[in-house]
């Protein structure tokens, strides 16, 4: 946690704000993330994933630095260009498109389209005539602690085809993207992924088409309990995949970094609300806080993201405790499976801090579920 984070929160609790769960982001964390990747990739443009973070003096501050914008929705078209991004800064990443969404990124000047099947093609044939799109292709997600599925993507052996439709259309066929899942931990990853993009290039080469890009996606991760790999090692191992794939033809790349630009740069700042056990044998105490799946903490589905929890007993002796949420669902229980060893010298009303929590935070807490308001924000 930086010097900044505590200041402010020491300033909360001295005007009597610190009523509920707050989140503090650090624009310095996050200035300094950006210089990271644009170090570490130097050839890379930087598409920051806005979901991960939409707060405007975010999106702000990367527009300042240079950076464009993977959006999934209009409104987060419309949140990059109010925060300064032009529209050549601005990717529709989403594979799942409404015509009419298209139609009006297309008004709004957007150019750049992802696209996993053929009748996503003709949508933005129909209203996006002339842009350029690229074709995501499935990644098993393999090593990451958040793996985005099947959702998204089409075989490789499918790509061409949906390309040489574009094509077809008078789109241009842009480029290959793929994402190794969130929370990539190992920076390898990428290695399969540019094996499969290499060989559609090479296959599109010999229908005459030149695909010209390929976008790398998110997956950088962020420290949480567990060590990560800086991102200067993700660096170092794309760009030899890259070599390896690519020889010395190697296309202009992106990165879409999500959880690596703004993870590290977020505090939340809980209250103990309860402190319980279930039976007088029960080794294990329960820890109730003010937050939990519903409003803010979503990622702990599983047990996939642990967050380093703090608090101002830390160094006292601990003990095992389960870690819940303060709503009536039972499914709000941040970490059963894997206890967590908390100081035994915590009590109901004491403060704890969760750190890494700058990514996926806020957005999953857009709906006051159970009648707790969304998380509150703060960017400093
Ligand atoms: C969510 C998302 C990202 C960001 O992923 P991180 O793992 O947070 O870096 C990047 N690209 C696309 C298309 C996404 O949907």
């Amino acid at each position: 946690m930086t010097e900044r984070i505590q200041q402010f929160l020491h300033n909360r609790r001295l005007q009597g704000l610190d009523q509920g769960p707050c989140l503090v982001v650090d624009l310095e964390v996050v200035r300094d993330n950006f210089n990271a990747f644009a170090t570490a990739l130097p050839d890379t443009r930087v598409f920051y994933a806005v979901k991960a973070n939409p707060a405007p003096e975010v999106l702000e501050l990367l527009a300042r630095l240079g950076s464009c914008f993977d959006t999934a929705s209009l409104v987060e078209i419309q949140q990059a260009l109010a925060a300064g991004a032009s529209p050549d800064r601005i990717s529709f990443g989403n594979t799942i498109k409404k015509e009419r969404d298209i139609a009006r990124a297309y008004e709004l000047g957007i150019r750049l389209y992802a696209v996993d099947c053929e009748a996503e093609v003709e949508k933005i044939a129909r209203v996006a005539p002339g842009s350029r799109v690229f074709c995501r292709i499935l990644c098993d997600g393999e090593g990451a602690e958040w793996p985005l599925s099947r959702k998204f993507g089409c075989a490789p052996e499918m790509a061409p085809r949906v390309l040489e439709l574009a094509h077809r259309l008078g789109l241009v066929a842009h480029g290959i993207s793929f994402h190794v899942g969130s929370q990539q931990r190992n920076p390898r990853m990428w290695d399969g992924a540019l094996k499969s993009a290499s060989g559609i290039f090479t296959e599109m080469a010999e229908r005459g088409i030149h695909l010209s890009m390929v976008n790398l996606g998110g997956g950088f991760p962020t420290k949480y309990l567990k060590d990560v790999p800086a991102v200067k090692a993700y660096g170092q191992s794309i760009f030899r995949s890259l070599r390896k794939h690519f020889g010395n033809r190697i296309p202009e790349t992106i990165i879409e970094p999500g959880r690596g630009m703004v993870g590290n740069a977020g505090v939340i700042e809980a209250e103990v609300v309860l402190i319980s056990k279930k039976s007088d044998q029960d080794t294990l105490k329960w820890v109730f806080l003010d937050i939990g799946k519903f409003n803010g903490l979503a990622e702990t589905m599983d047990e996939m993201i642990r967050y380093p929890i703090r608090t101002a007993f830390d160094g006292d002796e601990t003990e095992k405790c389960v870690i819940a949420g303060p709503t009536c669902d039972s499914v709000d229980v941040l970490y059963e499976k894997e206890p967590y060893a908390l100081p035994i010298s915590l009590e109901i009303g004491s403060k704890v801090l969760i750190e890494g929590t700058g990514a996926y935070t806020t957005t999953y807490s857009a709906v006051g579920f159970n009648g707790f308001p969304p998380l509150q924000s703060y960017v400093i």
